[in-house]
């Protein structure tokens, strides 16, 4: 079925994760009328972005999201060498902050947000852009479409705004990133994303709740979970401080991680 009327907006985003929400807040608190698409209402669930950088933590302030306890405030890194060396502390310059959240927080907080916005109309689909300014998407087995003067993609990797440009590029899985969501542990700068070296790469590793610390390391794409646990078990444990592999190795062992790929896509303009 189809239905002739397409509403007008004066932007449409495609795309409603942290980029496409966020975006959607700031065009519509200047005044603009916005149709938000979402097409995967659970898809936050993975393995993505946890750490936000001042300016990021800043965009979120300027348009009213406060996370208190949701968050951790984060000063900057710490380095810890590998041949046992003083660890070296990396602030933000000026005593900048930036904010660490699950993402499943950061996501369904700036949806709420953008949810009870007047201007914004989020739309539970995937869009389909076109050429002449449309974009389409079926609900409820009915097609429908709108029409916008400007267009956004937030899509992620799903890319359908940029192979509507032509600008599409084979993407390289080049490894896989694993995330390990160790409890109970206390790290040795509380306040600071913590890097540790000396493991086939470096372990990277945060506060993520009051009871909970993220650790980020890289493996070779072609690994299964059982390998995965090999490796996390003998070429990065050896490389952290001891009073935090217990809780590290107790994660691996309990298989408390997900996966996420590298995947390259070259730039095209
Ligand atoms: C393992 C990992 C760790 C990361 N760590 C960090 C970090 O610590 N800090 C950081 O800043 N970044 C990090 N990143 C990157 C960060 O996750 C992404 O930059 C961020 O999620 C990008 O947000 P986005 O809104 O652009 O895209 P996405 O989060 O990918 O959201 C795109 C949205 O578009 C939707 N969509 C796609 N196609 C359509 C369609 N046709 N119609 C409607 N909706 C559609 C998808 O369902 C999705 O919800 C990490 C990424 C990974 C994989």
């Amino acid at each position: 079925m189809n239905s002739n009327n397409s509403r007008r907006y004066d932007v449409a985003i495609i795309g409603a994760g942290p980029v496409g929400s966020l975006c959607a807040l700031a065009h519509a608190r200047k005044g603009a009328r916005v149709a938000l698409f979402e097409a995967n209402p659970n898809g936050y669930d993975k393995l993505k972005g946890e750490w936000l950088h001042p300016p990021a933590s800043r965009m979120l302030n300027q348009v009213g999201l406060r996370f208190g306890t949701q968050g951790h405030v984060t000063n900057g890194f710490v380095v810890f060498p590998e041949d046992g060396s003083d660890p070296i502390p990396l602030p933000y310059p000026g005593g900048a902050r930036g904010l660490v959240l699950p993402h499943e927080t950061l996501v369904l907080k700036l949806r709420e947000a953008a949810q009870n916005e007047p201007n914004i109309d989020l739309i539970w689909a995937a869009a389909r852009p076109t050429h002449d300014g449309r974009v389409t998407y079926t609900q409820n087995g009915v097609e429908e479409s709108v029409i916008a003067d400007r267009l956004v993609g937030a899509d992620g990797r799903g890319a359908v705004v940029l192979r509507l440009l032509g600008l599409t590029s084979k993407p390289m899985v080049r490894s896989r990133m694993i995330g390990v969501r160790m409890d109970g542990a206390a790290l040795p700068m509380e306040g600071y994303g913590h890097v540790f070296c000396g493991g086939l790469g470096p372990v990277f590793m945060y506060r993520l709740g009051d009871n909970s610390v993220s650790a980020v390391v890289d493996a070779p794409h072609e690994y299964s979970s059982r390998e995965a646990v090999d490796l996390l078990l003998n070429s990065y444990v050896p490389s952290l401080p001891a009073d935090i592999r217990s809780s590290f190795e107790e994660a691996v062992r309990k298989r408390r991680f997900k996966f996420a790929g590298n995947t390259i896509r070259p730039r095209i303009s």
